[in-house]
């Protein structure tokens, strides 16, 4: 290398790392001597190394998008078993995992009793929709329940509204299994009114509609709630026992 290549390169790298382009700051060396030895122009060098650089770059992104989330373990469909749970609408959810109900804003409600696969379910297309570039958080409702009346005592609550307005998606888990108290419901019934035609909701529960006033309380607000979460949705129902039962049943039988 001569003296001016030499300088030149530390220029390069200078501006690069200036540019935030890190993965062409890494790999610019590498590439130019491949290209060199490749026999390749200048311009399919630097198309290399930007191409680089998006890839790294949508990788990070993704990888901060899933942390984001905050999903409670990482379920995929390829591990649910349908055969297990005949009840759930196996078209419906590989029609889901394109991510095109999220464009038109649609909500799903998963409802079944306890160790049904909802959380897995809810997960599972979460993650899909993180993989597809969306903005996705994931609160079991009493987490949410708290974090909103905290935020509400420290005169908060309208950076965590705003934050939750920016969601592509808002998964909330277990609705129903611990009666909320007024104030909370009020809270929450808040954040279904706001996420209402501007982003989906996935929403998982063992509540039949029925039940919902009785623990939401407020006949008012649950009608209100219910109405929106059930406008433009789309219902899954996850009858049946709980999987692991069912599993513990099948290894029993074939030992
Ligand atoms: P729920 O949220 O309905 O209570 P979960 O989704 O938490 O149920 O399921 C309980 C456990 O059983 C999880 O580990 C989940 O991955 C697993 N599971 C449930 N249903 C299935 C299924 N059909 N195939 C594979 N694993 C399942
Ligand atoms: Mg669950």
């Amino acid at each position: 290398m001569t003296k001016t290549e030499t300088k030149s390169t530390v220029l390069l790298k200078h501006h690069l790392k200036t540019l935030k382009l890190p993965t062409m700051h890494h790999e610019c060396e590498k590439i130019a001597q491949r290209c060199a030895a490749d026999n390749v122009d200048h311009l399919a060098d630097l198309l290399q190394l930007s191409e680089l650089e998006l890839i790294e770059r949508e990788r990070k992104a993704a990888e901060r998008r899933l942390k984001a989330a905050r999903f409670p373990t990482a379920k995929l469909l390829d591990e649910f078993d349908f055969a297990a749970r005949p009840s759930v609408n196996n078209p419906l959810i590989l029609e889901l995992l394109k991510g095109e109900y999220l464009d038109r804003r649609e909500n799903l409600l998963l409802v079944g009793p306890s160790g049904t696969g909802k959380t897995h379910l809810a997960t599972a297309l979460g993650m899909a929709a993180c993989a597809q570039g969306r903005k996705v958080r994931f609160y079991r409702v009493t987490e949410l329940i708290t974090l909103l009346m905290e935020a509400k005592d420290e005169r908060n609550l309208l950076r965590l509204r705003q934050q939750l307005a920016k969601l592509g998606l808002l998964i909330l888990d277990e609705l129903g299994y611990v009666p909320a108290s007024k104030a909370g419901a009020e809270l929450l019934f808040d954040v279904i009114a706001t996420a209402y035609e501007r982003s989906s909701l996935v929403v998982t529960t063992n509540l039949p509609f029925e039940n919902w006033t009785e623990v939401l309380g407020s006949e008012r607000l649950t009608g209100t709630a219910l109405d929106r979460l059930t406008h433009r949705c789309h219902i899954l129902e996850t009858n049946g026992e709980s999987y692991r039962l069912q599993d513990a049943k099948r290894r029993r039988r074939s030992t």
